[in-house]
């Protein structure tokens, strides 16, 4: 077992990449914390593990609210110990979400206020407890679009994990020295509820595919498996990164016929 002792706290754990790593890391033998807004579906998750033999609880909190975020990690080392993994990982995509023109504030400000200040709360609360424990992994959930521009817009999405990519970074440099590492994972397109929702014809779909030498959108399983390493001290020697899992998108110039 991979994760054997360790106590990981997931944030976006009803669903997706989140739900998929819990499920995993469970399996691996962590102690599993799954966070969200969408209790029914936390739950679910939760009795999944359950069922399979895991460890896990449920936490509700919006992680742009940072009272929710230091909730979250107390209730992690009161029920646990300690935590050792933080996969801050919940986020939105909205579908009024365009150009610099068409993007309301509003649009703009509840995208950054999840994506980024929620990434921000979670290690703002989260590092003290990796601390207690003497170390940890943190992974954050950035995405291709930080590295890549795309002519269908999404510009407070696309700024929002630009930024994760940066802060990710920095902190991993802040706190190398405290066996504390910080990795941004860049999933490729998904074939999760976030992407289809906002890709809803069959078009749309097509015209993503064209661009992934794959041929095919990624599964939130694959995701899992790369926050596996990127949590284990099989990565002991890997901080900083911007862990790129995207079918080769972002390596393309062409893609195959
Ligand atoms: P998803 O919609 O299946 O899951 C996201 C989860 O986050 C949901 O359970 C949702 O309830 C939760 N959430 C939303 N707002 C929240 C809040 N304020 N507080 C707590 N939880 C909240 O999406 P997914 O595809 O699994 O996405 C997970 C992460 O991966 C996101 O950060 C997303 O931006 C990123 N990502 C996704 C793709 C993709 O193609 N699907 C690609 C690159 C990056």
């Amino acid at each position: 077992m991979r994760l054997k002792n360790k106590t990981a706290l997931i944030t976006g754990g009803s669903s997706g990449i989140g739900r998929e790593t819990a499920i995993l890391f469970a399996r691996e033998g962590a102690r599993v914390v799954v966070v969200d807004v969408d209790d029914a579906r936390g739950n679910e998750t939760v009795d999944h593990i359950r069922e399979q033999g895991g460890e896990a609880c449920y936490v509700h909190a919006d992680v742009s609210k940072a009272e929710a975020c230091a909730n979250m990690i107390a209730v992690a080392e009161k029920t646990y110990g300690a935590l050792h993994i933080l996969f801050n990982n919940a986020g939105i995509m909205h579908n009024d979400d365009g150009d610099a023109v068409s993007t309301e504030e509003a649009i703009w400000d509840l995208t950054m206020g999840i994506n980024v200040k929620g990434v921000f709360f979670g290690c703002k609360y989260g590092i003290p407890a990796l601390r207690h424990a003497g170390g940890g992994s943190i992974i954050n959930t950035a995405s291709f679009v930080a590295h890549l521009g795309a002519a269908t817009p999404q510009l407070a999405y696309t700024a929002s994990k630009g930024a994760v990519l940066a802060l990710s970074r920095e902190l991993a440099i802040i706190h190398a020295r405290e066996n504390i590492r910080v990795n941004a994972l860049c999933p490729g397109p998904l074939r999760t509820e976030l992407l289809m929702k906002f890709l809803d014809t069959e078009a749309k779909k097509q015209r993503r595919l064209v661009h992934i030498p794959m041929g095919r959108f990624g599964e939130a399983k694959e995701m899992a498996q790369a926050a596996l390493y990127l949590a284990s001290d099989e990565s002991s020697y890997v901080t900083g990164t911007e862990f790129l899992v995207d079918g080769g998108i972002t390596a393309a110039y062409v893609t195959p016929e």
